[in-house]
């Protein structure tokens, strides 16, 4: 089963065919790549700041690319932050521990960071008698770029596709779901932000929420850990949390002796798995296994 990319053209789909390449003429627009935006240039316009543009790094050259109207900000959940801090946009204390002056405070920047964390469960798999196996050596099928075009029509690969998203109450009996909805219940009713009323949900009765994803690659072994018997096959069945209630950060890192934190220092990234209310993850995960 190929899934990943089109039957027709056994192209595969990605950000620069499917969002550059179709617009990619217009006047109005310049892509450059291989360079680094190490912050964002803030300035003050009376005692309001404002962003007028972005300090990049390219070609071993540092140079400002100016906004004549705005600048969007889409580095990722985990550098969107980084650069924000280190544009001076976040929490004072962790700005000024980075050596960092402070131009806009808000706590909020680098918080609440929710990861759809994984397990992974191997399987022996038999091979079905008229089955010769992927055209895919199995170490193109995980991790690294498949060779597309190198497959002879027709391919024949199997590539890690969702099987089923299922609601709470399809993997734990019906005592378990009322002590988990009973905790969820109360955690309604205490929370006053509609998004996380909104998230907990999902554990409620009849609410055909998937909570958890499971992704069946049927050609691969994704435990680095687990070395499997020649002549076998392993298939990996992939259980991913949907909604997560584990809360945790990325920020910036502190100064490291005089010099501040710059966009080559890493974040530091805290997923607090299973912390506070995240354990009531550590229960999803755990019933996942046991789908009924
Ligand atoms: C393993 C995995 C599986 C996923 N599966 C799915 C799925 O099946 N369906 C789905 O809808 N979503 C899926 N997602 C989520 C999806 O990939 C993200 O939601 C989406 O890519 C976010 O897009 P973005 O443009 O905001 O950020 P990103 O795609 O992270 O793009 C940010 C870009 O900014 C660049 N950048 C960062 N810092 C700098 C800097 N300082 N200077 C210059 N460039 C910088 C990065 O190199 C990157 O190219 C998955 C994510 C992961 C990690």
């Amino acid at each position: 089963m190929l899934c990943a990319f089109n039957p027709f053209t056994y192209t595969r789909s990605f950000s620069a065919n499917c969002y550059y390449l179709p617009v990619c003429k217009r006047p109005n627009l310049f892509l450059l790549t291989e360079a680094t935006v190490k912050e964002i240039v803030i300035e003050y316009e009376g005692e309001k700041c404002a962003a007028r543009g972005v300090l990049v790094r390219c070609d071993g050259e540092d140079f400002i690319v100016r906004a004549s109207r705005e600048v969007v900000l889409s580095a990722g959940s985990i550098q969107s932050p980084q650069l924000l801090e280190l544009s001076g946009i976040g929490n004072p204390e962790i700005l000024k521990a980075a050596g960092i002056e402070a131009k806009v405070c808000n706590p909020n920047v680098g918080e609440n960071l929710q990861d759809h964390f994984m397990t992974k469960t191997v399987y022996e798999v038999q091979t079905p008698p008229d089955s010769e196996g992927s055209d895919l050596p199995p170490s193109q099928t995980v991790g690294s770029p498949v060779e597309i075009s190198n497959i002879k029509a027709p391919a024949k690969a199997y590539l890690p596709c969702p099987v089923a998203y299922c609601p709470i109450f399809k993997m734990v009996t019906s005592q378990e779901l009322a002590g988990l909805t009973a905790h969820i219940r109360q955690k309604i009713m205490e929370s006053k932000d509609v998004r996380e009323a909104k998230l907990r949900q999902s554990f409620l009765p009849g609410k055909m929420l998937g909570a958890v994803e499971f992704v069946w690659d049927g050609e691969a072994n994704w435990n680095p850990d687990f070395k499997g018997e020649p002549g076998k096959r392993y298939g990996t069945l992939l259980q991913m949390l949907q909604y997560p209630f584990s809360r945790g950060s990325v920020h910036i890192q502190p100064m490291r002796g005089s010099k501040a934190t710059t966009i080559d220092d890493k974040p530091t990234i805290d997923p607090r798995y299973f912390a506070g209310d995240g354990k009531i993850d550590f229960e999803v995960m755990k019933a996942g296994p046991d789908i009924r």
